[in-house]
């Protein structure tokens, strides 16, 4: 599909170096916006910004690691400084570290409330005055948060991680109220299963063993699929917002 409007954007994308992100990076940039590409690995990033630049397109490598003020508050300045304003912001990063809740991860329970949660915050403020600066100059402007069906499908073991995603979801929908009347839209999208690293990154032997019978027993959706929904959500025209959108594989229940 053309995403066409996509030419005069200026994106930035968090969790760009693999997966979800690195895949909404792709497509922004392919459809002419300008893409600032936030995770912690540099060399995901320049490899991703420079697979971009061969093929036309506009991006840049922001290390950033959304658990650190400091590092934001960083990211912020190099992205202001090469592109300006931004119009356009997918909070996509995230970790899934399921385990039993009566084992007390509190190291897990922190990286995911900080990454998941704390880190979209951290985003939502540091862009905030661009995204409602574009909206009353009169236009395009988005935010667009990655949750998951975890935020309402209850799994074992994964009670914090979809504490962590009930918590975007909800968020996603109060900001609305907020940034709504400001011409900001808010957008939030659950997808089910989708074949990422994510799972890979599962240290539970047994959980991981579950996923990949998952992933076996079913075709998942792929980054790609979720990135094509982000490019048509943040596409349609200036007064519809596209407010929550749940996306499964077909044979997912
Ligand atoms: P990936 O693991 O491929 O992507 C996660 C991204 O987040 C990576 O690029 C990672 O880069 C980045 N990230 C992690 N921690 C930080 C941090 N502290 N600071 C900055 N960036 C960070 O998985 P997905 O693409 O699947 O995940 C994207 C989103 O989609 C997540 O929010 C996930 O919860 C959600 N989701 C995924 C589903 C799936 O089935 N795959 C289903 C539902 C939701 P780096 O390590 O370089 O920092």
């Amino acid at each position: 599909m053309s995403y066409a409007a996509l030419a005069t954007r200026t994106a930035v994308v968090t969790g760009a170096a693999s997966g979800i992100g690195a895949a909404t990076a792709r497509l922004l940039a392919a459809g002419g916006a300008r893409v600032a590409l936030l995770a912690r690995r540099t060399e995901r990033l320049d490899a991703l910004a420079a697979e971009i630049a061969a093929a036309g397109g506009q991006a840049l490598a922001v290390t950033t690691d959304l658990t650190d003020q400091a590092s934001v508050d960083a990211a912020v300045t190099t992205v202001h400084a090469a592109y300006g304003a931004v119009d356009l912001v997918v909070n996509n990063a995230g970790v899934m570290q399921p385990n039993p809740v009566t084992d007390g991860r509190l190291d897990e329970w922190t990286r995911m409330i900080d990454t998941n949660l704390t880190g979209v915050l951290r985003i939502v403020r540091a862009f905030t005055p661009d995204l409602t600066a574009a909206g009353g100059e009169g236009r395009t402007a988005d935010l667009v948060n990655i949750s998951s069906i975890a935020s309402h499908v209850l799994f074992p073991d994964y009670a914090v991680y979809g504490a962590t995603k009930a918590a975007v979801t909800q968020l996603s929908g109060a900001l609305r109220t907020e940034l709504g009347p400001r011409d900001v839209r808010v957008s939030v999208i659950e997808p089910g299963l989708t074949g990422t690293e994510l799972s890979g990154h599962v240290e539970n032997p047994v959980l991981r063993e579950q996923l990949d019978g998952m992933f076996a027993a079913i075709p998942a959706m792929t980054a790609e699929d979720i990135a094509d929904l982000i490019a048509y959500t943040v596409t349609r025209p200036r007064h519809v917002n596209l407010r929550h959108l749940v996306a499964l594989p077909t044979r997912q229940a």
